[in-house]
């Protein structure tokens, strides 16, 4: 298995949630004591969603950019950036890059392709919902895609100032279903968890529809890039 190479800590707790994931899938693929060869590289959080704020993406691509290059040159063969917004400079990221990196919205997309779904509904931060550069990517590869026409600016408080920071709080819960029963009537036919931390609150049990959460699809297909 080759050594996987993760840019974490946006937020740490779906890191966790990565680091779990991958191990588990490791260990259900590979059997026994098996576990993932893994690099973290961990930010602190706080400067990252500052330059967010600021619309300062240059700086954070390359601050990411060479952290991806770090990992690498310490040994990763396949690299991950465990968030969505921050693919926004996936760009500036790969630039330096040799290995393989996988961008989140391509499992995501296959697994809704692979399932019949067409017309999906996209959860995430104000930037992933807004800026285009998530949706386009899920378009060119034949959805279409839908985002919530009100409450966005509640949805990413939720995202940045509660979940980000460990709470999970039955009323958010509530407005993240409402949300998805919004882009059901709208048409979706299923709903992307776009963001790492909104598997916190939201599953298959709750959900008015049947849900793809990026953080598990991706964490698995670093596993089956890293097995190939
Ligand atoms: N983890 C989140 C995401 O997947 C949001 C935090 C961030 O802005 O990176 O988009």
């Amino acid at each position: 298995m080759r050594t996987i190479g993760l840019i974490g800590g946006m937020s740490w707790e779906s890191t966790a949630h990565y680091y779990r994931v991958i191990n588990q899938e490791t260990a259900s693929r590979l059997g026994g004591l098996h576990s993932a060869p893994l690099l973290l590289h961990s930010v602190d959080f706080a400067p990252i969603a500052q330059m967010q704020a600021d619309g300062d993406w240059h700086r954070a691509g390359e601050q990411l950019g060479s952290i991806a290059k770090g990992l690498e040159q310490a040994g990763a063969e396949v690299i991950g950036l465990a968030t969505n917004t921050m693919h926004v400079v996936a760009e500036q990221v790969t630039a330096e890059l040799t290995a393989p990196f996988l961008h989140i919205g391509d499992p995501t997309s296959q697994a809704l392709l692979d399932d019949g779904f067409r017309t999906v509904g996209l959860l995430g931060t104000r930037f992933t919902m807004e800026m285009g550069f998530y949706r386009e990517r899920l378009e060119e590869r034949g959805l279409q895609v839908l985002v919530p026409e009100v409450d966005q600016t509640n949805l990413n408080g939720i995202i940045y100032e509660e979940l980000c920071r460990g709470f999970v709080r039955e009323e958010s819960r509530q407005v993240y279903v409402r949300a998805i029963e919004r882009l059901a009537a709208s048409g979706a036919e299923a709903v992307i968890l776009g963001c790492t931390e909104i598997g916190m609150l939201i599953d298959d049990d709750v959900s008015p529809l049947p849900v793809y959460d990026t953080t598990d699809l991706h964490a698995k297909a670093l596993v089956s890039a890293a097995l190939a």
